[in-house]
């Protein structure tokens, strides 16, 4: 059997090991050390506009305590892109709050602005009044940015971006991660870069940062015993992890390329094929990292071509492919929310397909890919 090629692996650069070992030498074995400051600050000057990043152990968690420093408890609506992975949705219920779901539009594959604004509109007009909402930029594709932030303004709601996938993208040249009043990204270990595990909330201000730290680690009130007034969290990154993050953010331009190399690798691959089309940026204004390249397919039913038919064909020459994200108002777990829209998340899903888009990619695993897609094709 042929090795595995995947989706997306971890890719170290090669000094992680050495920030790890400086956590052993000076016995920082714990969520608070050196390597942590440094991987913030570090985050903080690559993503600019003054962003103030506290490290956690998941993006998960930062989604968490974004709804919880937004305000969000029982009860209370958040509108939520449909288009995602669940850890986007989950935490709403952690809350005891209910997700709204809203389709996407087809530029970007993320929350489209159109079916926002009918939705919220309707949710007034049934007397209920959405606290927040929560964007994607899926794929590492920047969503529109513009209008959202608008309709977020507009409503007084406030606005959460989930980059988890997207560190290094940017719209008109600002960073994703830094669009709404709370952003998020991900280190685990299939993203672009990686702590093993872990993640950042992303906020404006000091102030707001240093309340994101109190829940994370307990939050402990300024005593010489455990005094708690408030729910806390354990969701500090640890040190170790930390120094992973350290040794990647010096390879990330790299990496961030070498992604963009494997998204031209597929454009090329797919130009002449007429049943497909790469997942590419809408115009100038977007600049996205292709954490995956994404392709549609067009079912061909004489030729036997479809989304699955491919899949199930780079699955026998073990190369791993995996539909795109099924979205989430067709989740049994959230199949009792509303949902605005139309079928644009739902078509994607039927018809999407995630290809291997490592930075770490060998010509050689190109070439077996390029094989097994001729083959199908032919
Ligand atoms: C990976 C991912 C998350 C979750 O991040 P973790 O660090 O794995 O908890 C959330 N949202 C999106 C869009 C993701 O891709």
């Amino acid at each position: 059997m042929n090795k595995k090629i995947w989706l997306s692996s971890p890719h170290m650069g090669g000094t992680e090991q050495n920030y790890v070992k400086d956590a052993f030498d000076t016995n920082w074995v714990a969520p608070l050390g050196p390597n942590i400051t440094e991987f913030e600050n570090t985050l903080q000057a690559y993503l600019g506009r003054n962003s103030q990043v506290a490290a956690l152990n998941s993006g998960t968690s930062a989604i968490h305590l974004a709804l919880i420093m937004a305000g969000i408890s029982q009860g209370a609506e958040v509108l939520c892109q449909s288009f995602t992975f669940s850890a986007t949705a989950n935490p709403i219920l952690y809350q005891g709050a209910s997700p709204v779901f809203v389709d996407s539009e087809k530029d970007t594959w993320n929350m489209c602005p159109v079916a926002l604004e009918k939705a919220i509109v309707d949710r007034l007009a049934k007397g209920k009044k959405p606290k927040a909402i929560i964007v994607v930029d899926s794929y590492g594709m920047p969503a529109k940015w513009e209008q959202l932030a608008a309709i977020a303004k507009k409503y007084s709601l406030v606005l959460i971006e989930d980059a988890a996938s997207a560190l290094g993208s940017s719209y008109k040249g600002q960073k994703c991660g830094t669009f709404g009043d709370f952003g998020v990204l991900s280190f685990n270990g299939n993203k672009i870069i990686t702590t093993s595990g872990g993640g950042v909330l992303i906020t404006s201000s000091k102030k707001q940062k240093d309340k994101a730290i109190f829940f994370a680690t307990q939050s402990r009130d300024n005593a010489p015993h455990y005094q708690h007034s408030e729910i806390g969290y354990n969701y500090r990154l640890s040190n170790i992890c930390a120094g992973i993050g350290r040794g990647q953010m010096e390879v990330l331009d790299k990496h961030l390329q070498l992604r963009r190399n494997m998204h031209h690798f597929y454009v090329n691959l797919f130009k002449n094929i007429d049943e497909v089309n790469v997942f590419s940026v809408p115009s100038d204004d977007y600049f996205a990292n292709y954490w995956l390249t994404a392709i549609v397919v067009t079912p061909n039913a004489a030729k036997g071509i479809n989304r699955e038919t491919l899949r199930l064909a780079l699955e026998a020459d073990n190369i791993e492919s995996r539909p795109l994200w099924k979205p989430m108002h067709l989740q049994p777990i959230f199949s009792n929310y509303p949902y605005y829209g139309e079928t644009v998340a739902e078509t994607l899903f039927e018809n999407g397909l995630c290809l291997p888009s490592g930075s770490n990619l060998t010509e050689e695993e190109r070439i077996r890919i390029t094989e097994a897609v001729v083959r199908f094709f032919e």
